[in-house]
């Protein structure tokens, strides 16, 4: 058989033309997800609130628009090769977007999670798409900061798996870890994706904006769009009440340069969040449920505490206020473990 014969078919119209409604492949249908006015779980609030629709992603979660975005950066400026191993650590989204690009594009992936956050949801979808998955005790650094078995943040529970990133990325020269709380290409692809969707989608007319942080690319991304464009917009970041970090300016966590500064420190300077709102697992996990009852939103643990801060939100602006949250992850994820993780 002659070479030729293995390439894939590009067909055109008949024109020649390329045919516009084929991707080249599953990586060209990230972003670009729809914005959607809630209607039940509102409660008769004289105001509008929106939710992107990020589990729509195809992976099924946000994390794909870091994902392409920093694996295209890094083959671009030479970092990442053919036959490298990517390696990440993750409480999940992050890890499976990784993962379906990496997969899509045929590198070899390992990734690194805590025990904390390894549901077998999470590990299995990561596992399908050809990772090798090693589950990372932190029994001990649950202890060192006083936190509970309830809702996870990543800036603490990802220290261990990092160290191990880091260690693997300086044994062996193919391997590349993509670092996504401190790579610039998680906010700019937030800035550059979402944040301008947000603007093209309402026509720029909305009040604030909020997200839950865990690496905080989605809420510095998005506000430095939104208040490129308008200035005056509000910003509020959520967490787990359980792990408040941000609340305390990272006071409350040792911060270890190349392991858990990064973006969230650049928050945190910036001074970007007009308000940090703290939701208990307990409130996100319920409104994750009426979003599901009500809205027929499938959605995950902390769109339901982004939701829940948006109504609180919307409720101080007043009338007619219009205001804007994302949906991470879908729940698909939870279905064994109802955790409300950054
Ligand atoms: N929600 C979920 C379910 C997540 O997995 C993450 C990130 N791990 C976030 C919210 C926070 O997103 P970001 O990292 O952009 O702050």
């Amino acid at each position: 058989m002659q070479d030729s014969e293995f390439r894939p078919m590009r067909r055109s119209s008949l024109d020649g033309e390329p045919d516009m409604g084929i991707h080249d492949s599953i990586l060209d249908s990230i972003g670009n997800t729809p914005l959607v006015r809630l209607n039940r779980v509102i409660d008769g609030l004289d105001a509008e609130i929106l939710v992107k629709v990020e589990y729509l992603n195809p992976s099924g979660s946000i994390k794909d628009r870091i994902a392409v975005r920093m694996i295209n950066e890094a083959e671009r400026e030479g970092r990442l090769k053919p036959g490298y191993t990517i390696v990440e650590a993750t409480t999940g989204n992050t890890g499976a977007s990784l993962c379906f690009v990496g997969a899509a594009k045929g590198y070899k992936l390992r990734m690194f999670c805590p025990k904390l956050t390894a549901s077998p949801e999470r590990v299995q979808i990561m596992r399908m798409f050809g990772a090798e998955i090693e589950v990372v005790d932190t029994e001990e650094l649950l202890q060192m900061t006083e936190m509970k078995d309830s809702s996870a943040h990543g800036v603490v529970i990802e220290v261990i798996p990092r160290q191990k990133c880091l260690e693997l990325e300086q044994s062996d020269p193919t391997v590349w870890w993509a670092r996504q709380f401190s790579n610039p290409y998680n906010v700019i692809a937030h800035r550059e994706g979402t944040g301008q969707e947000i603007l093209q989608d309402t026509g720029g007319h909305l009040d604030a904006f909020i997200a839950s942080v865990g690496t905080g690319g989605t809420l510095l991304g998005v506000a430095q769009a939104l208040k490129a464009a308008k200035p005056e917009i509000q910003i509020h970041a959520v967490e787990p009440a359980a792990v408040p970090h941000l609340k305390s300016g990272l006071k409350d966590i040792p911060i270890i340069p190349g392991i858990n500064d990064g973006i969230l420190l650049d928050i945190v300077r910036e001074q970007i969040t007009d308000s940090i709102i703290s939701v208990t697992d307990q409130e996100a996990i319920n409104m994750a449920h009426r979003m599901a009852k009500q809205e027929g939103l499938f959605c995950g643990m902390s769109s339901g505490a982004n939701v829940l801060a948006a109504i609180q939100v919307a409720k101080e602006i007043g009338r007619g206020a219009r205001v804007v949250t994302v949906l991470p992850d879908n729940r698909y994820r939870y279905t064994s473990l109802e955790k409300y993780t950054t």
